[in-house]
């Protein structure tokens, strides 16, 4: 091995192998300069948060990226191969990190071709600084140490980076227009549903619940079964989500509610009207739900009369026909003596709308879908429901709420310390109408459930640390998988098997 990399053909490729990596990573690190956002979505699909995000991007991938990078070219082009110790040691760490997140944060590993990338990058360094310390050694030893000094070239180097990070800056609208030019055809024609193999699906476009959160949508869930796409709730900004996941919205069979708090029909207007003009429906949207539909749907309906006017007298009827535009309400109220009524019926599908607890708001429903020997089951808003556990027995899925107890609790209390009584009083009044986590495992348990995500959390779960604090024992009481749902989570049920695929869609 060391005879190997201490010959010179070996050593000089090696040298041009770690010089194209110390370019790349320059050229990033002036891409996170210039568009940080563009690259941190494109490449670590980190989306920033807010102006303080963009400025943390430019600032610490800029720095990180364009320091390895420069430190890789000094290396490689002077006398001091030493310096590729400095990115060795930061690819070495930023590996070690991706490796961690992967045991410990539940991840499907999405992010191998970042970590192939990075290993690469690491082994190319590694052998080159081996090579040329081999190298070195050789020439030591034969006392022939005429290496000149190549100050010149990082001169060089420097200014060539000032230019282009200055070029780059100056050319940014050129940059911008090429890249929209280059995305925006495929991304307008394209429907996020394409190549999604038949079987029942359900996608989390929304996860919160009304306490606010930076990353949350107001909940909302779609559900594919074969080419049938129903949306379950429309929580405020939800709307943007399905749209971000390019959901053909023109395609929707039916928008169903399960009950009537602003939490969970929010984004229904945002839905009728881009159902409408973005998917050109030609008659309304269908919007299924328990009492208080029609007046729900009436209300939207007359919000949205003035915009809808507008727009049919500003597009043509192929964008803006006046026959599909609003949405009309169908109640359900047909529930049987176990309060469950058929809603769907379709070829291998069944959806079932089935009564559960979330009084005062009464009724409130959730809805289980049935489709090629695979069940998804969605339980709405309510306190642990006998109706609900019926509905689950066997499910695939059961996409439940949940509310952590003893974290509302330290939300209470620091609300009353705070001098907050009426944010301390909402903490406890809504304790009395949610599941806590470790009663959605016992139900998941005695229905012999296969996989639970969780959704609308209360109070928030901004971060991953939170996770554990929120589930508290519900591993001990469910033994299969309990997933915390996050936006743009896609589960997968292929027909007639046990399969349960995890896919993304943001
Ligand atoms: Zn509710
Ligand atoms: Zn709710």
């Amino acid at each position: 091995m060391k005879a190997i990399l201490g010959t010179p053909r070996v050593e000089v490729v090696l040298r041009w192998l770690a010089t194209a990596v110390g370019t790349l990573l320059l050229l990033m690190g002036i891409g996170f300069l210039v568009m940080p956002e563009l690259l941190a979505t494109g490449i670590l699909a980190a989306e920033p948060a807010r102006a303080v995000g963009i400025n943390s991007l430019r600032g610490d991938f800029g720095g990180l990226f364009l320091g390895m990078g420069l430190f890789v070219l000094i290396g490689t082009l002077t006398r001091y191969p030493t310096l590729l110790l400095v990115p060795i040691v930061f690819l070495a760490l930023i590996v070690t990190g991706r490796l961690i997140s992967v045991i410990v944060d539940d991840l499907p590993v999405v992010t191998k071709g970042a970590l192939a990338s990075e290993l690469l990058f690491l082994a190319v360094l590694g052998l080159s600084l081996l090579a040329s310390s081999v190298r070195h050694e050789n020439l030591a030893h034969r006392a022939v140490h005429a290496v000149t000094p190549r100050l010149r070239i990082v001169v060089v180097l420097g200014v060539v980076v000032v230019v282009i990070v200055v070029g780059a800056f100056q050319a940014q609208r050129q940059i911008g227009l090429r890249l929209l030019g280059a995305v925006a055809g495929s991304q307008l024609q394209s429907n996020g549903l394409d190549g999604i193999p038949d079987g029942l699906h359900v996608g989390l476009a929304g996860t919160g619940a009304p306490l606010p959160e930076h990353r949350r949508h107001g909940v909302c869930t779609f559900v594919l079964a074969g080419k049938h796409l129903f949306i379950v709730d429309s929580g405020p900004g939800s709307t943007k989500a399905l749209e971000l996941m390019r959901l053909p919205l023109g395609n929707i069979e039916a928008v169903l509610l399960t009950h009537m708090h602003s939490d969970h029909i929010g984004g229904l207007g945002e839905l009728m009207l881009k159902a409408w003009t973005r998917g050109a429906r030609q008659q309304p949207l269908k919007v299924l739900g328990p009492d208080g539909v029609d007046q729900v749907v009436q209300g939207f309906n007359m919000a949205y009369a003035i915009d809808t006017d507008l727009r049919i007298a500003h597009h043509p009827p192929t964008i803006a026909a006046p026959e599909g535009a609003g949405a009309m309400a169908e109640t359900i109220r047909s529930f049987d003596a176990d309060g469950a009524a058929t809603i769907f019926e379709a070829p291998g599908l069944k959806v079932t709308a089935f009564l559960v607890d979330h009084r005062p708001a009464a009724p409130a429903v959730g809805y289980r879908f049935d489709y090629k020997g695979r069940s998804i089951v969605i339980s709405g808003d309510t306190l642990p429901s006998e109706s609900l556990r019926r509905q689950a027995q066997g499910a695939d899925i059961l996409l439940h709420e949940a509310l952590q107890p003893e974290m509302l609790q330290i939300i209470h209390d620091a609300a009353v310390r705070g001098g907050q009584p009426n944010a301390a009083q909402l903490a406890s009044d809504i304790q009395t109408y949610h599941t806590f986590p470790e009663e959605v495992a016992r139900i998941a348990r005695d229905a012999h459930v296969r996989q639970v995500v969780l959704h609308h959390f209360l109070p928030q779960v901004p971060m991953r640390i939170f996770h554990s604090a929120f589930l508290g024992d519900t591993r001990k009481i469910f033994r299969g998988p309990i997933t915390m749902g996050v936006e743009g989570m896609l589960l997968s049920l292929p027909p007639e098997s046990l399969d349960v695929r995890l896919g993304w869609f943001l």
